[in-house]
């Protein structure tokens, strides 16, 4: 039942860190957990889960009162924000455009994803680990691209 994991009815923790680096995640639809699992989802709890997009600290996803962590291992896409050097990694999940293809062609991949926008075949919210639209990701690797370091994330 999927009612029984509802945002309407969890309770929003403030500013909740990741148990595994101190740092405040940011909220996520459980929508997206589910999603990116690649465990069976009798483990998710009616509780709010963060997504840490420090790409220093292993989870990925953790419930806002730190009793539960997931890692990539647990998960069944790479996480870009994990791997933000890493070439190969994709940074549109809906489109498939990677790190290496972004940095090297990256405004004909921002036009690509805008027109799949267009045209409703965009999934963010259940493709992207992140839990929303790549775009922003993009845009900085573009600025990255162009040698502007202090957009690198
Ligand atoms: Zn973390």
């Amino acid at each position: 039942m999927s009612a029984l994991i509802s945002n309407l009815e969890i309770r929003h923790e403030a500013n909740a860190a990741c148990p595994t680096n101190g740092k405040a995640g940011r909220r996520v639809d459980t929508q997206i957990v589910k999603a990116m699992l690649d465990l069976p989802l009798n483990v998710l709890r009616n509780v709010e889960y963060r997504f840490c997009p420090d790409p220093d600290c292993p989870t990925v996803y953790y419930s806002a009162d730190g009793s539960q962590t997931f890692t990539e291992t647990d998960l069944r896409e790479r996480v870009y924000q994990k791997h933000p050097q890493d070439a190969g990694v994709f940074v549109c999940y809906c489109f498939r455009h990677t790190l290496g293809e972004t940095l090297a062609e990256g405004q004909r991949v921002a036009a690509e994803i805008n027109l799949g926008i267009k045209n409703g075949q965009c999934a963010c919210d259940i493709r992207n680990p992140q839990g929303s639209c790549c775009l922003g990701n993009v845009n900085a690797i573009v600025k990255r691209a162009l040698g502007d370091a202090s957009v690198i994330q």
